[in-house]
C-alpha cells in the first residue's frame, strides 16, 4: 500500500475533502483535518510498522492512515460509485480521487505534525507515534537489539512478536509464517531463546515481510485488504502455515495445526516448530 501511493499520489495535491465517517477521525475534529488537508500537497507516503504516513506541503505535517482490520484505500475516478462504507473521500489534482473504505471502522486518519525526514527522506515519527517499538525492516533492528529486548521477557513469543510497543508491523499471519521459517514455537518464553536461535528468528521476521510486500500482502477469504486499485494480493497463496490448518506441512510433510490463542488462530507444523 505504501508502495502505490509514493507510485500514484506524491506530487498530487488536494482539491477537495469529504469526511462522512464518524469514526474514522476521532483524534482531532474532522472539520480540523479537513481544513489541513484541502489545497495541500501530497509527498512520497512513509510506513512506521502498521501506520502509513503521508507528508503534507513541507514535511512539517503528515496525514497518518491505520487501516486496522477492514479499512481499505481505493484510487479510482472521479464518476465511480461510491462503495459502502466510504468514510473519506480526497479529490486529487489529477482528477482522481482517494477514498478510504472501512466497514469495521477500527481504521482511522489523522493529521500530526512530523519531524522532517530531510530532503527525499521519508517523514519523521510523529509524537502519536512514539510508543511503537522499531519498524522490523528499518535498518536499526538488527538481531541484537532484538536479543536485547527479549532478555528477562517471560511472554510468548508470538504475543511478544504482535506487540507493537515490541517491534512494530507484525500481525497474526506474518508472525505465524516467520515462527515457522525460524522453525520455533509459538509458546516459548520469549527470554528462552538462544543466541542461534535469536539470530534464525531475525532472518527470518525479515525474510517473511520482504517475501509478503514483494508477493503484495495477504488478501484472505473476506477479501478486506486489497491494493489502491481493489486488486487483492498474492502472498496468502505462498503461506506456508497461517489458514493450513490439515495441509501437509511443506517442509516435513505432517500436518499444519491449529491452535487458539489469545481468542485467534494459530497455525504451525509442530515437528518443524518444536
Ligand atoms: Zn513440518
Amino acid at each position: 500500500m505504501r508502495r502505490g501511493l509514493a507510485l500514484e499520489v506524491a506530487g498530487r495535491d488536494v482539491t477537495s475533502v469529504a469526511v462522512t465517517g464518524a469514526r474514522t477521525v476521532r483524534r482531532q475534529p474532522a472539520v480540523a483535518l479537513v481544513e489541513r488537508l484541502r489545497g495541500a500537497r501530497l509527498g512520497e507516503a512513509g510506513r512506521i510498522g502498521k501506520f502509513l504516513l503521508v507528508p503534507l506541503d513541507d514535511g512539517a505535517e503528515t496525514l497518518v492512515i491505520h487501516l486496522r482490520m477492514s479499512g481499505q484505500l481505493l484510487l479510482t475516478a472521479p464518476g465511480w460509485p461510491l462503495a459502502k462504507h466510504t468514510h473519506a473521500v480526497l479529490g486529487l489534482s489529477d482528477g482522481r480521487e482517494l477514498r478510504f473504505v472501512d466497514p469495521r471502522t477500527f481504521g482511522e486518519l489523522f493529521v500530526a505534525a512530523a519531524p522532517p525526514g530531510g530532503p527525499g527522506a521519508p517523514p519523521g515519527r510523529p509524537a502519536a507515534l512514539a510508543h511503537l517499538g522499531p519498524d522490523p525492516l528499518s535498518p536499526g533492528w538488527s538481531a541484537a537489539v532484538l536479543g536485547r529486548g527479549l532478555i528477562g521477557r517471560t511472554a510468548r513469543l508470538k504475543l511478544l512478536l504482535m506487540d507493537q510497543r515490541f517491534v512494530a508491523g507484525i500481525g497474526n499471519i506474518y508472525s505465524d509464517e516467520a515462527l515457522f521459517e525460524a522453525r520455533l514455537r509459538f509458546d516459548r518464553p520469549a527470554g528462552s531463546l538462544s543466541g542461534d536461535e535469536i539470530g534464525r528468528l531475525h532472518r527470518a521476521v525479515r525474510k517473511t515481510l520482504r517475501d509478503a510486500v514483494t508477493h503484495r500482502g495477504s488478501s484472505l477469504r473476506d477479501a478486506q485488504y486489497v491494493d489502491l486499485f481493489g486488486a487483492p494480493g498474492d502472498y496468502q497463496n505462498r503461506h506456508r502455515v497461517y489458514g493450513r490448518e490439515g495441509e501437509p506441512c511443506t517442509r516435513c510433510g505432517g500436518p499444519v495445526r491449529r491452535i487458539s490463542l489469545g481468542g485467534r488462530s494459530t497455525f504451525l507444523c509442530e515437528t518443524c516448530q518444536p
